[in-house]
């Protein structure tokens, strides 16, 4: 099911062995095939305002100058791509954005042709096809990455991009830092013909959504699954069957989705995770989806917790095996 999840993986060749040759990356990126994607603070450069598709330059295009060496992302049909993070300029510090769930400024930069624009990826990532939000997925966690590791965890010193931008080297004292991600469980907790939901004090009116939280170290994603369920809600979970995965490029996570069947139904919430969580019937999560809940609003298309709920009320999830 993961291709049919947005950030799904579009069978990219990311070309992972060329990466340690930085000669030939840098013969790649000077080719007149290369094309570069530019970042700005975590903000895809778009083709134009209706944010459909990527806008991709040209390397030797003045809007390619990053704050470091480019990345390399791979071919993209027999095209080496490119991910770079330009620095700030002045306009874009000026226009700042609010916090929030998605920003909804668009950035325009003085050396990128007028119809392209900086826009978050939260508010477009639907509308990319597979192939493009896999590229901007790795660009902007990659990117991120890069800008919150520019000193070696080990020793403190500046560390530097190599490998293509798959890796950073301390020339202090020799360490190699490599990209990060954080795997988070995310799961369909049901009971019978009833599923449970919970929401949390950040999230937007009438917004519910899978119980989900982060693998800790020294624990499988199956116990994660029952650890956070147990901590958030007081619903004991059983059996725990994997579903399916997405990667979540806000900034670095790895969701990865389960079923678990669970053994208990009386919710006794944890008040500084949840404000509220409750058993929803397949009836009345069709009624929610419908957009005829007076209370309860579906999930952000996109999200994969939306993308569970409709594969359970379409009854095409597998059985749970484990
Ligand atoms: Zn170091």
């Amino acid at each position: 099911m993961s291709d049919r999840v947005t950030f799904g993986g579009s069978g990219l060749d990311r070309a992972g062995n060329l990466r340690k040759n930085a000669d030939r990356i840098e013969e790649l990126f000077a080719s007149p095939e290369a094309r570069v994607l530019a970042l700005w603070r975590g903000k895809p450069c778009f083709a134009d305002d209706s944010r459909t598709s990527l806008a991709w330059l040209a390397s030797g295009h003045p809007g390619t100058t990053g704050s470091e060496a480019p990345v390399f992302l791979g071919f993209d049909e027999g095209r080496p791509v490119f991910t770079l993070a330009l620095p700030d300029w002045e306009e874009a510090c000026a226009q700042l954005p609010g916090s929030g769930f998605s920003d909804l400024t668009e950035q325009v930069h003085p050396a990128i042709p007028e119809s392209h624009l900086f826009a978050d990826l939260r508010r477009s990532m639907t509308a990319l096809t597979p192939r493009e939000a896999e590229l901007a997925a790795m660009g902007r966690s990659l990117l991120s990455w890069h800008a919150a590791h520019r000193f070696c965890a080990n020793c403190g010193q500046p560390t530097r991009p190599s490998h293509g931008g798959w890796q950073r080297d301390c020339n202090a004292c020799g360490a190699h830092h490599f990209p990060r991600t954080d795997p988070v469980v995310i799961m369909l907790v049901t009971r019978g013909n009833s599923v449970l939901i919970g929401r949390s004090a950040g999230f937007a009116e009438r917004m519910y959504s899978l119980l989900a939280g982060y693998i800790e170290p020294g624990e499988t994603p199956e116990d994660a699954v029952r650890r956070e369920v147990f901590e958030e809600s007081g619903i004991r979970v059983g059996r725990v069957s994997y579903l399916t995965s997405q990667p979540w490029p806000f900034p670095s996570s790895l969701m990865l989705a389960f079923h678990a069947e669970a053994e208990s139904s009386e919710i006794n919430i944890d008040p500084v995770e949840l404000q509220d969580a409750r058993w929803v019937t397949r009836e009345e999560m069709a009624r929610i989806y419908a957009g005829e809940h007076p209370e309860i609003a579906a999930g952000r298309p996109g999200a994969i917790a939306r993308f569970i709920i409709e594969n359970w009320l379409a009854d095409r999830l597998p059985e749970i095996t484990a």
